[in-house]
Order: C-alpha cells, then sequence, then structure tokens
C-alpha cells in the first residue's frame, strides 16, 4: 500500500497463539528494510522464549528487536528519521500503550503492532482491542485447531495436559503448563 511521507498508520495483526502474527509481523519488517526504510522493532522484555535480541516465530524466522517493559521506553530509540515501528507480543507491553502509539502514528510514523486479541479465556486481552478499534488496518489470523483440524481463533491452556481452570492462578506451582490453538468446538475453559 502507498502511503504518502508523513502520513501515519496502525497496523494490527491478531490471532491466537500459532496464527503466526510473529511471522506476519517479520515480513512486513523485512519488506520496510529492503525499501530502506528506518526500522525499530520491540518486544516485551518477560518474553524471552527464544532469544533476548530477538523477535522470533515459531517456524524460526527472527529480526532484531530491543526488550523494553513500559511502552513509554519506545520514545528513547526512535528518532525524526524512524519511519516504521514494529512490536510484537504488544498484549503484554506496560504502561500506557495505546496513548504512547497514537502519538506516534500522530507524529506520521507507521506502527506495526502483533499480540493476542483473547487470553487463553477467550476475553479481550490487554490493550489489544483498544488497538484494533483505533487501528487503520486489522490483519486477523487464524492458526490450525489441534484437535480437530479447523481454522483456530482461540488458544488454549493446558496444566498438565488438561484445560485449565476459569479460575485457575497464572502460575500452577509444581504443574507443566502449555499452550495450544483451538476452535471454537474444542475449546475448553471450565468454570470449576
Ligand atoms: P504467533 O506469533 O501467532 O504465535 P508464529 O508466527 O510464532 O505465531 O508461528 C507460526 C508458525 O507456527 C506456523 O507457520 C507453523 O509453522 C507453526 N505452528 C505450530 N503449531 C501450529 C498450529 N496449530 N497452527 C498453525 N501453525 C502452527
Ligand atoms: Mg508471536
Ligand atoms: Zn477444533
Amino acid at each position: 500500500m502507498f502511503i504518502p511521507d508523513g502520513y501515519g498508520i496502525l497496523e494490527v495483526i491478531c490471532g491466537p497463539m500459532f496464527s503466526g502474527k510473529s511471522e506476519e509481523l517479520i515480513r512486513r519488517i523485512r519488506r520496510a528494510k529492503i525499501g530502506k526504510q528506518k526500522v525499530v522493532v520491540f518486544k516485551p522484555a518477560i518474553d524471552d522464549r527464544y532469544d533476548e535480541e530477538c523477535i522470533c516465530s515459531h517456524d524460526g524466522n527472527n529480526v532484531e528487536g530491543i526488550s523494553i517493559v513500559n511502552a513509554e521506553e519506545i520514545l528513547k530509540y526512535i528518532d525524526e528519521d524512524t519511519k516504521v515501528i514494529g512490536i510484537d507480543e504488544v498484549q503484554f507491553i506496560e504502561g500506557n500503550t495505546q496513548d504512547v502509539i497514537k502519538a506516534l502514528v500522530d507524529q506520521g510514523k507507521r506502527v506495526i503492532c502483533a499480540g493476542l486479541d483473547m487470553d487463553f479465556k477467550g476475553e479481550p486481552f490487554g490493550c489489544v482491542p483498544k488497538l484494533l478499534a483505533v487501528a487503520d488496518i486489522v490483519t486477523k489470523l487464524t492458526a490450525v485447531c489441534m484437535t480437530c483440524s479447523h481454522p483456530a481463533n482461540l488458544t488454549q491452556r493446558l496444566v498438565d495436559g488438561k484445560p485449565a481452570k476459569y479460575h485457575d492462578p497464572l502460575i500452577v506451582i509444581g504443574a507443566q503448563e502449555s499452550y495450544e490453538a483451538r476452535c471454537r468446538k474444542c475449546h475448553s475453559v471450565p468454570k470449576e
């Protein structure tokens, strides 16, 4: 898409775990770099699953990224020449994420955010629903349901291989925790 210089734009890539959000973010960042645009990419410091300095996808693609805790930190790393700002796992960034992003877009930056639209309960996750509301372009991806192979738009949380309950603590001491992509029919969150 052609965007005249100085016009900001907010793109949000959302969907469940394994839907290819990071892959799509990495693809857009790579293309911006091919276009010789000044690009900076961020991720929450808590997301150190693969590498401390990389935005990584489940299939091993990656681009360099800066770990931050608060959205306000983004401002330290960008300048007038920065054209594109990527943010992965945006639901975990603390601070006034929406306000910081809105200010960047108002300054004429292209901001591309990727994140979970829903938590394991199927409820709107953090700042993402608000970003979706104000975005110029929304891309909602699906994964493949690990139970029935249909398109999956939800993330199943498993504790010791069983569906996590609605009121389970976010960390269950001593338990093996895992996540799977699931469709609406196969997704389960027992209330009790
Ligand atoms: P996200 O950032 O949304 O979690 P990634 O971009 O990291 O997703 O990973 C997407 C990749 O994950 C796919 O290209 C595929 O190789 C792999 N993958 C593993 N499990 C699934 C699944 N259930 N559905 C789709 N892709 C999957
Ligand atoms: Mg990801
Ligand atoms: Zn299913």
